[in-house]
């Protein structure tokens, strides 16, 4: 069922103004940030929004400050109609569409720097990416004032490196990690999946495939993680269209490495598919 197409806005005082106004009538406030090219794993995280009952506010930018220098920021897909579509379906209220220069204004000289949980694995393999991403979501939580802020386990470490600058920098934010959304054959939906040719395609589901393999592993206990490894990395080998970039099994809380699943984990890997860079998890428990 569709909605009614939300309300868009493009400056911070449109938003300051709107979001106010929401929060004059008493109604907490949602923010689900977002770089737009809309999929259904972007659509639960509003969902969650709604079901929570905030005032709904999605922001679509595709941030420039995280993307490295031959990262894909130019042919990023930016897809606002069919966005907005999607957005009416999922009753979002407020769509914050800011410019880069409403965002950095010139001279733009103030980030967030991170150490922790931004240094290993993302942090080592892109440099400022997670100054990038804290700076934004930093500038989008006090642009918005939200209650609730929602983000999606897919991207694991950023939603670590942002419960951290939220904890240390004692932002009054709420966040919330929803569960990752996958195509029907187990592809995790990614703004980034429309890159990939049909062959690509199906070679980048030795990534799920070999997720839910290392889940049924522990599930059958299977807590050694150089045994699971030994057992998942032949997968790799035998897909040659998908160049493994890390394949890593890290406790949940700092992302340290561990040698065996004896408290909470998350198997985390990073692959490229021709140029296309993909990204997935799957969380691990000690059996039992
Ligand atoms: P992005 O537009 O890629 O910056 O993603 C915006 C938010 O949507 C982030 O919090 C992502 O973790 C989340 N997200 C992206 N893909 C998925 C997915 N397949 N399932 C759940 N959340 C997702």
């Amino acid at each position: 069922m569709s909605g009614q197409r939300p309300t868009v806005v493009h400056t911070v005082e449109e938003l300051r103004a709107a979001v106010a106004e929401v929060r004059r009538g008493g109604r907490s406030i949602g923010l689900v940030p977002t770089m737009g090219a809309l999929h259904r794993g972007h659509a639960s995280l509003v969902d969650a929004a709604v079901r929570d009952r905030h005032f709904t506010v999605v922001s679509i930018f595709v941030n420039p400050a995280q993307f490295g220098p031959q990262e894909d920021y130019s042919r990023y897909p930016r897809t606002l109609d069919a966005d907005l579509a999607l957005l009416s379906q999922c009753r979002a209220d407020l769509v914050f569409a800011p410019s880069v220069e409403t965002m950095y204004g010139a001279g733009h000289s103030t980030y967030v720097e991170l150490a922790g949980a931004a240094e290993p694995l993302e942090g080592e393999r892109r440099p400022g990416h997670f100054r990038g991403v804290a700076t934004v979501v930093l500038k989008l939580f006090l642009q918005c004032l939200p209650d609730v802020a929602y983000f999606g386990q897919k991207d694991f470490q950023q939603s670590l490196v942002i419960r951290q600058f939220v904890r240390e920098l004692d932002v009054p934010v709420q966040i919330q990690v929803c569960p990752i959304v996958r195509d029907l054959d187990g592809l995790a939906l990614s703004s980034r999946n429309v890159y990939l040719s049909a062959e690509q395609r199906s070679a980048a589901l030795v990534l799920s495939r070999s997720l839910a393999h290392a889940r049924d592993l522990v599930a059958q206990g299977q807590t050694d993680i150089a045994r699971l490894l030994t057992v998942l990395k032949p997968l790799y080998a035998a897909a040659p269209l998908v160049q493994l970039e890390y394949l890593t099994v890290r406790d949940r809380v700092a992302l340290a490495p561990l040698q065996q699943i004896d408290r909470p984990a998350v198997l985390l890997v990073a692959a490229r598919v021709g140029t296309t860079r993909l990204i997935d998890n799957e969380l691990l428990d000690p059996p039992g």
